[in-house]
Order: C-alpha cells, then structure tokens, then sequence
C-alpha cells in the first residue's frame, strides 16, 4: 500500500473530499487525526504546539462515553468476529432484536415499536413518513403537514430540511422547493403564556391539514442551541390531543442523558406519538439511529389501505452497530450517568461564568452537559477555532455560537480546561 504522509492526505481531501456544509476543493484547513482516546483526539502533527486535543464536542453529541473505550471496543469485536451484517429483509437476529427491545423498555412506556434506520436525519423522514402514513390508513389523507417551531433543526434531508428554521439556517437555499410546514414562533426560554396559546391556537387552526406537530424538546441543538421550559412539551401534548394530531419528539441530540433526563420528554413527564433517536446510541461508534412509536400509530398504519410501513434501509438493524448501542446503553445505565451530568453541568455553570464579563458575549447558558456561549456577533470560526486548539481543547462553533457538550467521561481538570478553551474562544472568535 502506498505511503501518504499528513501533507499528501491533506492535499488529498482537500482536492476529492466533501466536508459537512463545505465547498469543494475545501478551503478550510482540515485538522487531520490519528487516534482518538478517552476525551482525547490524537493529532498526526501537531496544531498551534498541539499534539491532542481535549474534545469538547463528543463529535457532535454522539460519543458519550470517550473514544476507544474498552467495553465498546469489545462489543464491536465480539459482534465483527459473528457477523458484521446480515440484511434484515426475512432475517432478524439477536443484537437488533435486543436492542428494539431495550429501546422500549427505557423510553417513555406508550412508545412500544421501533424502526431502526442509518442515521438522525432518515429517522426523522421516517417519523414523518409515519404520521402521514397514519391518517392516510385512518382515512384523514388531507392531514399531510407538519408543524414546528422556529430555531428547530433536524437534518439534512428533505422531509427533515422543510421543519427547519427557514431563516438564517442552512437549507434557507431550498425555501420555494421544499413542502410548505406551518411555523410558529422560537418557544422563549421561560414560561410564557401568550406564547402556550399561540401554540395551542396554531394547532386547533390547522388541525384538519396537520398530521404531525414536530420539535426537539427542550434543547433546540444545531438551530441555534436554544433551551426552553419543559412546560410547552405539555401544552403541545394537550393540544395535539385534544384536536387529533400526531406529536413526534426529535430527541437525537437531547437522547442518552444530555440535558439530565434520559430523555428530554422526562423533564415533562410524558410521551410522544413518535420519538427518534440517534447520535449518541452507539456511544458515537457507527452511524445509527431509530423512530420508534405508539401502538396507536402503527396500528394504524398496518390496518391501512396499503397495511405496511413501506421503508427498508439496506443497512437496517445492522448488528455491528446494534450491537454498539446495546453496550452503550448498558454502560450508561450501569453507571451514575445522572451524577456525571450533573457535575459537569455545575463544572460548566463554573467556568463558563468567566465569559460573561467577555466584550461580544451576549449570553451565556448551561443545562446538563450542554454549555453555550452565545456572542453579539457571527463568530470568526478560524480565530475562535485556533484560540481553543492553542488552549488544547478541540471546539467547532457555528453562527454566533461557541458551545460544548463533553463526553460524559470528562474529568474536572479537563472540563475546566474546555471551559478556558470556550472563553478563549469567545475572545477572540
Ligand atoms: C443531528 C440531528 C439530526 C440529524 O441526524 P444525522 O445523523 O446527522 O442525519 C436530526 N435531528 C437533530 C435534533 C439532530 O441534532
């Protein structure tokens, strides 16, 4: 096999590799790495003096538990040395089947089916593709529209680009080509009244197009990294209801214990219709991601017109990454996962405290292992980028957003080191 040297690899991906919302050559210099262990990236040269870097972003949300970690390397390598993958059209096997089942049993109780997929984004398009599915069985086949809220992201996709934020977001390119969602307003931060009524008016308004109201509850991540009062998921689950429409909670980035809950439907105490999640399942291992939902819901499809639920990812239940996740659900909740969070939320609360004095910093918030630090103006994502890698902590902000959801495993030291990286950042992004 031909050697490549870091500058041939580099020369080489920035000619021929597309890179998430990127050009093509690249442009951006790319940090190339080697290995990666525990909350440690291990660079091929070092950048701005550094060798590794603490990660600060458990590579977006998924690797809960650290790099290289022993216990889910060992999973991986059982499963690998049975099969890798079998396709799961007429086949099924252990490691998939155990897994569906342990989804069910750690999610809200209604949710009892699920549908294992590739990734967040076709979960959501699944999600999507059920509620219609539903009211269509059910013979409402006029109810095919989703709501949201504004500041919401979830995917890439085109059922999950049209929910969205159509402003200032990423598919804003895509506005005349995508299905027309109805949007309501960002849902405020606190407990707003008038805002619950225009949620609920919204609903009631609409309720004969409307198929499904969708939202990631709680945290609104890669929109704009918003938090909100757990009190709205109520009003929305009351509404949606009382006027017949499905409610489908995107929990792929909030999923697994981020915001302190398992799952963030847990800070309100209910369920929704129909639930994905993703990201951190295989403990950010293999790509991986499920819907799972209400009997109600598949009931309803599976006694339809066309009684099936017409999806089927080549790569569906893979075992490898069934396998991962189990692991990775078992070494959450065999541990004090409710502790670890809550510690880095107070190491967080700590030292991000430090940025609100900073000039440019507009605001500054933590909930569970979630820190942000939102500035007045957009940020200059290779002086901030270079400042946190200079402090050795590894940070990719976006927008006006400098933030950091560590990996689980992260040790006081190493938090506070993230916390310095962040106010480095917020300095001088
Ligand atoms: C990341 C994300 C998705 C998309 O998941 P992919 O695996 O990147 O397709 C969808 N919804 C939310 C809330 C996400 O954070």
């Amino acid at each position: 096999m031909r050697e490549y040297s870091p500058a041939d690899l580099l020369d080489l991906d920035r000619r021929h590799v597309w890179h998430p919302y990127g050009p093509m050559p690249g442009r951006q210099e790319q940090l190339l790495v080697e290995s990666a262990s525990g909350v440690r990236l291990r660079l091929a040269e070092p950048a701005h003096g550094q060798r590794e870097l603490v990660d600060g972003m458990s590579s977006w949300w998924s690797a809960v538990h650290g790099y290289n970690h022993p216990v889910l390397n060992e999973a991986a390598r059982a499963q690998l040395d049975r099969m890798s993958h079998v396709m799961f059209g007429g086949l099924t096997h252990e490691p998939a089947v155990r897994l569906a089942a342990r989804l069910v049993e750690i999610t809200p109780e209604p949710l009892q089916h699920v549908f294992l997929s590739d990734s967040g984004s076709v979960a959501v398009e699944v999600a999507v593709k059920m509620c219609l599915q539903y009211w269509r069985s059910v013979g409402q086949p006029r109810k095919q529209r989703l709501m949201t809220w504004r500041g919401g992201y979830h995917g890439d996709t085109w059922q999950p680009m049209s929910v969205c934020d159509p402003e200032g977001g990423m598919h804003e390119l895509w506005q005349g080509a995508l299905p027309r969602q109805l949007f309501v307003g960002a849902p405020p931060s606190e407990f707003d009244e008038a805002y619950a009524d225009e949620l609920r008016t919204a609903i009631e308004r609409h309720a004969d197009e409307l198929a499904a109201v969708i939202v990631e509850p709680v945290v609104q991540g890669a929109g704009g990294m918003r938090f909100h009062s757990p009190a709205y998921l109520r009003v929305l689950r009351e509404a949606c209801d009382e006027h017949g429409v499905l409610l489908v909670f995107d929990e792929i980035a909030t999923g697994f214990g981020r915001t302190g809950e398992l799952f963030a439907a847990g800070h309100a105490a209910l369920s929704p219709d129909v639930m994905c999640v993703g990201k951190a399942l295989t403990g950010g291992y293999v790509s991986m991601a499920a819907t799972l939902c209400t009997s109600r819901v598949a009931d309803g499809i599976s006694s339809g017109e066309v009684p099936v639920l017409a999806h089927g990812p080549t790569f569906m239940g893979n075992p490898l990454a069934s396998a991962v996740a189990l692991a990775s659900i078992d070494l959450l909740l065999g541990q004090d996962w409710r502790g670890e969070v809550k510690r880095l939320e107070a190491g967080l609360l700590d030292g991000l405290a430090a940025a609100r004095p900073i000039e440019g910093v507009r605001d500054v918030r933590v909930l569970g292992a979630i820190g942000v630090v939102q500035l007045d103006h957009a940020v200059d994502m290779k002086a901030a980028t270079a400042a946190a890698v200079r402090e050795g902590v590894w940070l990719r902000p976006f927008r006006d957003l400098i933030y950091t959801m560590p990996p689980y495993v992260t040790g006081d030291d190493d938090l506070a080191r993230v916390c310095r990286a962040v106010c480095a950042a917020a300095r001088e992004g």
